[in-house]
């Protein structure tokens, strides 16, 4: 695989993630969406090579990038390929008791959307796979070709926040089965949608139904509660959570799993936003959100 260096993805928020999650600089980092390292190496080079990071990914293909990309830096840091929600048997499986925080980047990675054959992209012709773990039973096709209509509406509807058009687009795609590249996604969801919602110009209009089946292929929402609650019990107290993510549901979830936890302080019940020249140079940071939260130690 050739890449150029300046094709690694762009860490979001990284000035404000180092400053909220570093309370110690010798101490353990887990980031748990390690992706292609950025933010590790940041850490690494934030606190002069003194912290340890764990870094888990579910795609082992980003991780070796992540690999060569911290190579020379390989004396700090453990990738494991893994999913977060079992981020407790990493850690027990690394003899690590306590750690000094964790993070997480809920977004796709560059690599994700450009690299080939992912099918995570509608600017791209491929097939419809969309699984981060490439091991992972369920992909796209399976999902487009074999659930209800009712269920993709649903689904649609609640994690593609496709409010008016969940029910159309759903019926489209069912008319149009079978549907196995990205393309013949994108026209069916064309032939479900007025004419005037395709030539929307704010918004591709396909957005918000690659969103949806990308969350239901990587069951997104529910690991994301299930791997907050686990962090608990591996925290030092004063050690923090800081969570970036990249639509309203994701945020809802991680707001929601704070406010309610009298176990954290709660550091953003408003999120901490990109910069306006983050957002310039890097425009995929513009809908991030950054929320942090203290554990307050038993
Ligand atoms: N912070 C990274 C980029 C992360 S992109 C950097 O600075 O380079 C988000 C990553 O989360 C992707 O690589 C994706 O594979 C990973 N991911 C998605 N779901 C996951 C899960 N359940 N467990 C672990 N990693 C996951």
């Amino acid at each position: 695989m050739v890449r150029k260096y300046d094709d690694f993805h762009k860490s979001v928020m990284v000035e404000e993630v180092l400053s909220y999650l570093i309370t110690k600089k010798d101490g353990i980092y887990v980031d748990c969406t390690a992706g292609e390292g950025g933010h590790i190496k940041a850490i690494l080079e934030y606190t002069n090579k003194m912290a340890k990071v764990i870094g888990v990914d579910v795609d082992y293909e980003v991780l070796e990038i992540a690999e060569q990309r911290l190579k020379d830096l390989s004396d700090n840091v453990v990738l494991i390929k893994s999913s977060y929600k079992d981020i407790d048997m990493v850690l027990r499986g690394l003899d690590i008791d306590k750690v000094d925080g964790f993070l997480m980047d809920l977004g796709v990675s560059t690599f994700q959307l450009k690299g080939e054959n992912r099918g995570f992209s509608f600017a791209k012709d491929e097939p419809l796979d969309m699984r981060m773990d490439v091991q992972a039973k369920k992909d796209a096709a399976y999902i487009v070709n074999n659930y209800s209509q009712e269920d993709l509406r649903r689904i649609i509807f609640e994690y593609g926040e496709e409010k008016r058009f969940a029910h159309s687009i759903s019926k489209s795609i069912v008319k149009n089965r079978p549907i196995n590249t990205t393309q013949e996604l994108v026209n069916a969801i064309r032939k479900g949608l007025p004419s005037s919602q395709v030539h929307e110009r704010h918004r591709h209009f396909a957005t918000k139904t690659f969103q949806a089946l990308r969350i239901e292929v990587n069951q997104e929402l529910k690991n994301i509660e299930e791997t907050l609650a686990k962090f608990e019990s591996f925290l030092k107290g004063g050690a923090r959570v800081a969570v970036i993510t990249f639509h309203s549901l994701e945020d809802r979830i991680v707001k929601n799993f704070f406010k309610n936890n009298e176990r954290y302080n709660f550091l953003t019940p408003k999120p901490i936003l990109p910069s306006q020249e983050e957002i310039k140079h890097n425009p995929r940071s513009r809908s991030a959100k950054l929320r942090v939260a203290e554990y307050k130690g038993v």
